[in-house]
């Protein structure tokens, strides 16, 4: 046990690592953390060395640094896909296994902690504008640890999906853009009238 401002925390190992590449410790990167565990439970999952896991994200949260240290699905290896519906939503598909399991956050978050009135207090400081950056900071450490004491089925529901298999990274040479001269992935290029092949941002300006 760790005690941070008053707040017992049991910090699994895994949710620590997921702070020392995230930076602070916050509900959205707890979030990510269960997905990610019950992922691998579920799935029987290694940390993915190349494309074989594959994380769909329907939002753009903290949360998703969890999934990028837990089960290696990182935004430069192409298994990261975030489609932004602004959902706590995580769809974990395994290559090998052929098959994908959707997390979706059940409700609005209700704190059910024992730091009770300290909470409501710190909830209306936030709502209200007031708050100091160290009751935010605060508050979110209460909602971070309250969700660590809870089950998993509590928080997200769990449903298998079908498997289809996800498309691997594009992989497309370079070429020169005619315009600033600077080598472009050709799939990434567009066709002027002229016939010049140019980058995005020359085609913009
Ligand atoms: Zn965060
Ligand atoms: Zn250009």
């Amino acid at each position: 046990m760790e005690k941070a401002e008053n707040i017992s925390i049991k910090m699994p190992e895994e949710l620590k690592q997921c702070i020392a590449f995230h930076g602070h410790l916050c509900p959205g990167l707890v979030y990510g953390y269960l997905v990610s565990q019950q992922a691998i439970n579920i799935l029987d999952l290694k940390r993915s060395k190349d494309e074989e896991v594959v994380a769909i994200c329907e939002n753009d949260s903290c949360a998703i640094d969890s999934l990028q240290v837990l089960l290696g699905t990182t935004a430069g290896k192409g298994n990261l896909i975030i489609n932004n519906y602004g959902k706590n939503a995580y769809t974990i598909i395994s290559r090998s296994k052929k098959k994908a399991y959707r997390f979706s956050r059940k409700q609005y978050y209700k704190y059910n902690g024992k730091n009770k009135e300290d909470f409501a207090m710190l909830d209306a400081a936030i709502s209200s504008g007031s708050a100091t950056i160290k009751q935010k900071m605060r508050q979110k450490l209460l909602k971070a640890t309250d969700l660590l004491s809870r089950p998993f089925d509590d928080i997200f529901s769990t449903s298998k999906v079908e498997f289809s298999m996800p498309t691997y990274a594009p992989l497309a040479r370079s070429e020169v853009c005619n315009i600033c001269g600077e080598m472009t992935m050709s799939t990434k290029m567009v066709s002027t009238d002229d016939g010049k092949r140019i980058c995005i941002p020359c085609s913009k300006r």
